[in-house]
């Protein structure tokens, strides 16, 4: 699937840890200039993937290609990019000055060169006050961005960020990712981060890859992913949803408990038993109950600032609760309370529906 304008592709990566397959005939395509995000659970091979190409994991197959090199039998240092590591790695030792400083020194850059270069650097992250600090005299962020101006110093093609945010706290978390973003606009550095927050991802990203024990499950832009989950692991990763069981009664029709929701092209035969997922906007609730609409018992109501999240016990889904969000407007919605019986609609347009695998 190598495309026309593709700036980095991996093609058929696997990697053998022993005899654990870390990486499972991975195969993807990354356009010059994208930020796109390994995004998956613990263990799943993100950084792995990430590690095989810098060169700091060799792959067991399979190739990488770079601007139209094939770089998967290059060492690290012959390889064009930067990184950011989770932990900062800088040196404790070392002023901000010299952090970003020191790969230029090795490649031999003229002094007057890496002092106009690093000053240019620490304006471009915002610390140019902190230029004679340690790393030790700096906040995590700040650290953060000095660990991203040395991975630029040297003007690499492609950025590798291998959880650069995760030991952040939260509010600081959110600020750095938009400056990511921002940065990656001002520069246009094809970029790729590794996150296991899907928060993060759908909010950075031009197209995230969604990987699951060492596959990529499915890739595309936030919208597509989070509106059209390929299968209930992407669907359940990113973002929540409602899993609820049904049976196809018709091409048009799925059959949930006794009633009848329409779902034009969900493309199964009939009788085929499916997962339908619902997101928890997607609901549509109201006090009015009729023989048509399904009807839930409010078990929780949690206030959750500009929304309220209701937990329904409801018979199409005997084992869980049914989870609905709704936006804090109108009297409804202030009103609803723990014990009311309440009707809802499940927005076919907003729903996706999955073979069940029994
Ligand atoms: P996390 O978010 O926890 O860092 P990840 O998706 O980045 O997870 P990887 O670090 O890529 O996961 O690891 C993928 C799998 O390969 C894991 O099960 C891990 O234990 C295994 N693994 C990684 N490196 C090695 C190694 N050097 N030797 C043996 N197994 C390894």
């Amino acid at each position: 699937m190598e495309k026309a304008d593709s700036y980095l592709s991996v093609k058929n990566l696997s990697k053998l840890f022993g005899k654990f397959l870390a990486l499972d005939d991975v195969s993807i395509d990354i356009s010059a200039g994208e930020f796109v995000c390994f995004l998956g659970p613990s263990g799943c091979g993100k950084t792995t993937l990430l590690r095989c190409i810098a060169g700091l994991e060799v792959q067991s197959f399979g190739t990488i290609i770079q601007n139209s090199e094939i770089i998967s039998g290059l060492p690290t240092s012959q390889r064009d990019f930067g990184i950011v590591f989770q932990s900062y790695a800088l040196f404790p030792n070392l002023s901000c000055f010299q952090n970003i400083s020191y790969g230029l020194e090795n490649l031999g850059w003229d002094k007057k060169d890496i002092t106009k270069r690093v000053e240019e650097l620490l304006l471009l992250v915002g610390l140019s006050d902190h230029s004679a600090k340690y790393p030790s005299q700096l906040s995590g962020g700040e650290q953060q961005r000095i660990a991203l101006a040395r991975a630029i110093a040297a003007s690499p093609n492609l950025l590798l960020l291998d959880e650069p945010l995760s030991a952040l706290d939260a509010k600081v978390r959110v600020h750095l990712r938009q400056e990511l973003k921002s940065f990656h606009r001002r520069l246009g550095l094809t970029t790729i981060m590794v996150t296991h927050d899907q928060e993060e991802a759908l909010s950075i990203a031009d197209r995230i890859f969604v990987m699951d024990r060492g596959k990529i499950m499915q890739f595309g832009t936030p919208e597509d992913i989070y509106a059209n989950s390929s299968n209930p692991f992407v669907a359940n990763f990113i973002g929540m949803t409602n899993f609820i069981e049904g049976k196809v009664l018709n091409e048009k029709v799925i059959k949930i408990d006794d009633k009848q929701i329409d779902f034009i092209g969900h493309g199964f035969a009939k009788g085929t038993k499916v997962l339908v997922a619902a997101r928890p906007e997607c609901i549509q609730l109201s006090k009015k109950i009729t023989k048509n609409i399904f009807n839930g018992k409010v078990a929780d109501v949690e206030f959750l600032g500009s929304f309220l999240r209701i937990y329904l016990e409801t018979s199409i889904m005997p084992n869980q609760r049914l989870i609905v969000d709704k936006p804090m407007v109108g009297d409804f919605d202030k009103s609803i309370s723990v014990g009311d019986v309440v009707g809802f609609k499940m927005l076919p347009t907003h729903l996706n529906v999955y073979e069940c695998d029994e």
